[in-house]
Order: C-alpha cells, then structure tokens, then sequence
C-alpha cells in the first residue's frame, strides 16, 4: 500500500532525498505495524506511470516516485503526491474532470464524458469504474469490492473537514441529488451516481476556488489529517482496457510490468503504443 505524500509531485521531489522523514503523524501503512513518524525517505525511485491533465489534455507520462522505509518494522513503500491516485494510471484531477463530467451534465453519456479529456483518454468503460468506486466510497460500501484495506470512512472525513472548515458543510452533504434516470438500470448504480455527485458537490462548495475540487479536497485530506483522503478503489476485476489516442492509435500496455528499481530522470519519455491500465 503506498503511503500518500502531503503535497504535489513537484515538492515530493523537492523534498524526498535521503533520510529527509516523511514529518508529521505519517502512520506506516502495513497492518500490525502502524509506526508513526517513522518513515524516512530511502534515496531510491521506482517507476511509475502517470496520465496528468494538463489544461485539458490527458498526458502519459513516465515517472518515478520515491520508497520511503518505516523505522518500526522496516517495511519499504512507495510514496505518492496528491495527485496520484494508488494503483490507477489516471491522475486524480484527470478522474475527477471525467466523473463530473458523466454525473453533472445531464446529456452525456459515459463516451462522450471520458472525451472531456483531450490527448491520452481514459476509456469509457474505465470511468464507469471510477463512478462505481467513487460512489461507493461515499457510500461507505467499499467492502462489496473485494479490495479491502482500511480507511478513513467518508463521513468521518466529512464530519472533521466540516469542523475545520465550517460553517455548516455536512447539511449540504445531506441535499438531494437528483440523476438523470436514463443513467442507471439498478437502484444500486444510482445510489453511486447520487454519492458521485455528493462529493463533486460538497467539493466545489468547500474548495470553490480550485479547478477540480474533489482533488483539492483530497489534498487536504491528506495534509490536515494524516490519511489516505478520497482514495477509492474501481469495482470490477477487469482493470486493462483499450484507450485511444487523438491520432486513433493505440497505447502500450504499462500493466504487469515490473516495476523496476531506478535512479531518477528528469522529464517526460514519449509514451508507448498499445493498452494502457488505470
Ligand atoms: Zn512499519
């Protein structure tokens, strides 16, 4: 499990040389350890792919994020900034400017939502996952997923974000929402698209100021409370699918790859053709 780093990727790179401490009351995240502010950055970086939205442009990008070695049981992680979501190729922003997109307008479908984004696209079907487990997120109905691990429930982070931030933000994560029904087939998937648009709603009303909110708010998660934010998990087993770039061509697959150890680069590479996991 990676531990989320309080901070974008350009301070998380600023920051993570050797021995500098994570700070803060960062807990290790391997159950039965739980040391907290034990993590010290290792000096070491491993690959990892990224889809950044820049402007409104998907951007496939190799990177590498740093390990960082908990002192109390020894155990080596990843670290990732904000904008990374653990385990998904798509950057948190890019998610969120699809999600809302989909849950939002009331005319568009799951295609033309996932087109939002110009450059590298997520597929539709990989967005449908994301409002899945976005909603149930919100829902607090993660553990019909399969992919269990611990985290802050939603509305503890809504119940601490409204007392930090006030005045009165948990009433409005109680207004109705109302989904277009053309949208869903099940009470469940409505249930989803309702938490979908929740938080998206909630978010904007917290952190107006900021482009993509929901990612703003994630990011303060995980500064003023020390946990993983609005981390989700997608349902569905599938996980790869085909994305198509703005040529039509097709992107490489990066998923299963082994994640090599090595030392850090500077810059983007020009990314792959074939499949793309997220
Ligand atoms: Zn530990």
């Amino acid at each position: 499990m990676p531990i989320p780093y309080k901070g974008s990727y350009t301070k998380l790179r600023e920051v993570a040389k050797k021995g500098v401490g994570l700070g803060g009351d960062v807990a290790c995240p391997r159950p039965g350890c739980g040391s907290v502010g034990q993590l010290r950055f290792l000096g070491t970086w491993v690959d990892r792919d990224v889809v950044w939205l820049r402007g409104k442009r998907g951007v496939h990008e190799k990177t590498t994020v740093p390990l960082a070695r908990c002192g109390g049981c020894k155990g080596r992680f990843r670290v990732l900034p904000e904008e990374m979501v653990p385990f998904k190729l798509y950057s948190f922003p890019l998610i969120e400017r699809c999600v809302k997109a989909y849950v939002v307008d009331s005319t568009k479908g799951l295609q033309e939502a996932a087109k939002v984004v110009e450059g590298v696209q997520p597929h539709h079907t990989a967005l449908h996952g994301w409002v899945g487990g976005i909603g149930d997120r919100v829902l607090e109905r993660e553990k019909k997923n399969g992919a269990q691990r611990k985290q802050i429930p939603a509305s503890a982070i809504v119940i601490e974000t409204s007392k930090r931030l006030g005045p009165n933000p948990v009433n409005r994560w109680h207004e109705d929402v109302k989904i277009p029904s053309w949208k869903y087939e099940t009470e469940e998937r409505r249930d989803q698209l309702m938490g979908c648009a929740k938080l998206l709603n909630m978010g904007s009303f917290l952190f107006k100021r900021s482009l993509h909110p929901v990612s703003a708010w994630h990011g303060w998660v995980v500064s003023e409370l020390d946990v993983a934010g609005w981390t989700f998990w997608s349902r569905g087993r599938c996980t790869t699918f085909q994305i198509e770039e703005e040529t039509g061509g097709r992107v490489a697959s990066v998923q299963g790859k082994k994640q090599r150890k090595r030392e850090s680069t500077n810059g983007s590479r020009s990314p792959p053709s074939g499949m793309l996991a997220f």
